[in-house]
């Protein structure tokens, strides 16, 4: 389900002929609307329950090589297929990404084809394609091939690719076109070029005028062309977060922006004080309402970090069904309430699909109630959820499960019910911003323990792969 949750506004200026817009509530939905930039009691509050309570989730069994299960009662919509090169490593980064070596990155090429076949000799008939990394257009000819025969084995009517501005070149842009791209999501992080510089990214990705003009040549090749931000990145100011924004929306006018907050881990949080600065999210919340009032009179808001200019884009992936298959090493995927994670060794990536037809090497059994708990939280990511959908996908127990969370969270003015749906509210739009970020960093924490598994891993056999026995995981699902 993409959302159709659209903001109508109105544009004022003030004496300096300053634009200054004005949302108009499209609905009379008490709290779905007001805002308040200083952050409140329960927003500090939040902040510490969630970075806890993630930190305590993201317990993952290792080592052990698991089998893709055949496809379950639910068939994921969604492939996510990661490419983990990059031709120079940014210090704030927490993905799984090397340095790019043609040679091993040509192979992995290889490998990940065959996991496509595997995944869908287990009968998996995704119709949406994500490529992340990394940067997965290093080698766009090989990243064309794969592309084709995912059409080849799945009926793919959507494809999604992340890539770096400068790769926002004619004989790039026109192998994705061929190969069928029709999203093409682009790190621009910011324009300001002291920012870049900070960040390791002005010599390798460009400068700020570069990537604008690279950015404009891009418009139009493919069907959605999105420019991905950072919004609270240490050192930056008021000044140079609405330069992006003007950037962006007067200049480049983009189809779509999706502006997050910095995510970091433990890890790459020591590394980025080091070349960046002290890190502090005391702007965090007047920044999001910023933006949220300068993007407001020219995009409609489609996920809580995600504007785009008219309704025909492609969204981030926004769906009713929260599942997913994940092919590549370090690609996570979520079936029938299992969290399952490919080996993040790159080489026995490929030594494990050639030998055993497997690279599941972590995975996580959640229970009934942390399965509603993940939905919860993913499905409000696109601003509100169907309780029908909900009531039905879980027999009804749905609201039994959740109770305390969805008391806490309409008490603290996140939620509201609205016409058989849970939306969220404005202050609510601003609290998911935080569920959000603390969600990735537990997740980028773990990417940081899976990372330091590589090496005990190099060492292991290639075992055949066994299927899950729930019965089996049970104590790990209490973990
Ligand atoms: S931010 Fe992008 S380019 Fe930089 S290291 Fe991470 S994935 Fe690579």
């Amino acid at each position: 389900m993409t959302s159709t949750f659209l903001i109508n506004q109105g544009v004022a200026h003030d004496t300096n002929n300053r634009r200054h817009y004005v949302i108009v509530p499209d609905a009379q939905v008490p709290g779905l609307y007001e805002e308040n930039t200083a952050v409140t009691v329960t927003e500090r509050l939040l902040d510490v329950y969630l970075r806890s309570s993630y930190a305590r989730q993201m317990y993952f069994e290792l080592g052990t090589p698991l089998a893709l299960p055949d496809v379950g009662p639910v068939q994921p919509v969604v492939l996510y297929i990661h490419i983990p090169f990059c031709e120079s490593l940014c210090p704030f980064c927490s993905f799984h990404r090397v340095m790019l070596n043609i040679p091993k990155a040509t192979t992995y090429f290889r490998a990940l084809r065959r996991e496509l076949h595997l995944i869908a000799d287990k009968g998996y008939q995704p119709g949406i394609i994500y490529v992340g990394g990394g940067t997965p257009t290093v080698l766009p000819d090989e990243l064309a091939i794969t592309l084709e025969l995912a059409r080849s084995l799945f009926p793919v009517r959507q494809v999604s690719v992340e890539t770096n501005p400068n790769h926002l070149r004619e004989e790039v842009l026109s192998v994705l076109k061929a190969a069928g791209v029709n999203r093409l999501s682009v790190g621009i992080q910011t324009f300001d070029d002291q920012l870049l510089k900070d960040m390791g990214r002005y010599a390798p990705y460009g400068s700020g005028a570069k990537n604008r003009e690279r950015l404009t040549l891009a418009r139009g090749w493919l069907g959605t062309l999105n420019a991905d931000m950072i919004f609270n990145l240490p050192g930056q100011n008021e000044q140079s977060l609405l330069r992006d924004l003007e950037i962006l929306i007067d200049e480049v006018r983009v189809d779509q922006t999706s502006i997050y907050p910095l995510m970091t881990s433990r890890r790459t949080g020591k590394t980025m004080r080091k070349t960046m600065g002290p890190y502090s999210l005391q702007n965090e919340k007047p920044f999001y309402d910023r933006i949220r009032t300068e993007m407001a009179g020219n995009y409609r808001l489609s996920s809580i970090w995600c504007y785009s200019r008219n309704a025909g884009l492609i969204d981030e992936y926004i769906i009713a069904d929260t599942s997913y298959i994940g092919a590549g090493s370090g690609a996570f995927s979520y079936l029938d309430g299992v969290m399952y994670a490919n080996t993040f060794a790159i080489n026995r990536y490929g030594r494990m699909i050639n030998r055993t037809g497997a690279a599941i090497t972590a995975h996580r059994v959640l229970r009934d109630y942390q399965q509603a708990r993940y939905d919860l939280v993913m499905t409000l990511f696109g601003l509100s959820l169907q309780k029908d959908d909900f009531h039905q996908k879980y027999a009804g127990r749905f609201f039994k499960l959740l109770w305390k969370e969805l008391l806490a969270l309409r008490l603290a003015g996140t939620i509201v019910d609205d016409a058989g749906q849970i939306r969220l509210t404005r202050k609510g739009q601003y609290h998911w911003i935080i569920m959000m970020r603390e969600f990735f960093t537990g997740v980028n924490n773990f990417r940081d323990q899976m990372r330091d598994h590589v090496r005990a891993e190099r060492a292991m056999p290639e075992v055949p792969a066994r299927p899950l026995d729930r019965s089996r995981e049970s104590s790990v699902a209490a973990g």
